[in-house]
């Protein structure tokens, strides 16, 4: 279906219910989060002729070869310009040894056809300029290697804010979509394969035939933009590509994240209002997903029900997870924390929230984890940093870093995502038979 007509307001916001107009503990003290660098482990799975070269310390390298774990393939996809002492203190020219880097790499490395520098906090404290190193670089290697840019820095980014400066680096590099072609839709954010896979079937059951998926597969295969694209969000974190995006003419989609049954059920239709498929196809096209994925969820049910979860700021997943686990497996959400809150791509996400939701954005780790002490939840959300000495407390905890990791989206997904909650309890109740655990 090509038609577009005119956007239906999904089940529009309750005004006197939800979170929408709730107030926020704004908090900027010390925080445990990841730096952008992170999405690399993501990225480089996904656009698969795509190399990440790290501007940075050995420090940046540890922590991605850490996040990453062993490489799996022949040719690894990311690596760190190892910015020394020499270049710190200025005695050697740090663009020409980069662009020395570079050469070194592209000559072995032919299969490369698309080059992210990325920025880290040494490159940032010696003010190397990666936004001119990219356009020398790509002026060098017209034709063969596209070269860009984008900040990874624990200064500038936190963990999955990595991935939205890599994608709006990469918006401008979009071809411009020809006036006359048919409406089309962009999946945006990077989802795996299989995921993909799945959407693109559920997508074109509905009757959407012209679709692309943000970052695509292959660099060669960027998806063309412009004012006849709409767009849907596939991850929460997306402001700066989603800025973009607008600015070359597309045209968000407002819904719910496609995490459950409920924010997939509700993200596909949105989509399918706008290219104008009727409430009967649609229903008739999922009824039989969702009939699949609520069974699925029955049994994680049982076991989450009623259980207390805290999470910590970290992935910028929590309010779409938080809705999750309140409305479809019954969970308490004792307090919601994440590192940012974009209260219009949130919009349906804090309409949905039980109404007096205890929401924070930002972090003081200290007065958090003392908030978080005094609540004694079932179960935490946190980075790797806060796992540890929360579990040495006796509190169960699930590291954020999985749910970025792990395939969560969609219908085929809602009882795994589901699992990853459930795991941390089961086993607490196995090697504690005493505490209330099912
Ligand atoms: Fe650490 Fe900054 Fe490098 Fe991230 S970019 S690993 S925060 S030095």
């Amino acid at each position: 279906m090509s038609a577009v007509i005119p956007l239906v307001p999904m089940n529009p916001p309750n005004k006197d219910a939800g979170c929408e107009a709730a107030p926020v503990l704004r908090e900027r003290g010390q925080r445990e989060v990841f730096c952008g660098l992170t999405g690399i482990v993501w990225l480089h799975r996904k656009i698969q002729d795509a190399f990440f070269l790290v501007v940075g310390s050995r420090t940046c390298a540890h922590l991605m070869q850490s996040a990453a774990g062993v490489m799996i393939f022949a040719e690894p996809r990311f690596a760190t310009a190892i910015i020394d002492e020499r270049d710190l203190a200025g005695l050697a020219d740090a663009n020409e040894e980069l662009d020395r880097v570079v050469r070194r790499l592209l000559e072995r490395r032919p299969d490369i056809k698309m080059l992210f520098l990325v920025g880290s906090c040494p490159s940032e404290v010696i003010k190397l300029d990666l936004s001119r190193a990219a356009e020398r670089l790509s002026r060098e290697f017209l034709n063969k290697v596209r070269v860009l840019n984008y900040s990874g820095s624990g200064i500038e980014t936190t963990f999955t804010q990595g991935e939205d400066a890599c994608l709006a680096a990469l918006v401008p590099q979009l071809p411009k979509s020809d006036a006359g072609a048919p409406a089309s839709l962009m999946i945006v954010g990077c989802l795996p394969d299989i995921v993909e896979d799945q959407f693109a079937r559920q997508l074109r059951a509905i009757g959407i035939e012209h679709l692309h998926f943000f970052p695509p597969r292959s660099s060669r295969e960027l998806p063309p933009v412009g004012p006849n694209t709409r767009y849907l969000l596939a991850q929460p974190f997306l402001n700066d590509t989603a800025r973009a995006l607008d600015e070359r003419g597309a045209q968000r989609l407002s819904a719910p994240f496609p995490f459950g049954v409920e924010g997939t059920t509700e993200w596909l239709r949105t989509a399918a209002r706008e290219f104008g498929v009727s409430d009967a196809a649609f229903e008739q096209a999922t009824k039989l997903s969702r009939e699949r994925a609520q069974k699925a969820l029955q049994s994680r049910r049982e076991l989450l029900e009623g259980r207390s979860i805290f999470f910590f700021p970290d992935s910028q997943l929590e309010l779409p997870l938080a809705r999750f686990l309140s409305r479809e497996l019954g969970m308490r959400l004792t307090e919601v924390g994440t590192p940012y809150l974009h209260r219009d791509h949130l919009r349906h996400e804090l309409a949905l929230l039980p109404s007096g939701t205890v929401l924070s954005e930002g972090q003081d780790v200290e007065k958090q984890l003392d908030r978080c002490r005094a609540q004694q939840p079932d179960i935490v959300v946190c980075g790797l940093g806060l796992a540890n000495p929360l579990e040495a407390e006796g509190i169960t905890t699930k590291w954020a870093i999985e749910l970025v990791f792990s395939p969560v989206h969609g219908y085929e997904q809602a009882a795994d995502l589901a699992e990853l909650f459930a795991r941390p309890l089961r086993r607490k109740a196995k090697l504690n038979p005493e505490a209330a655990c099912s």
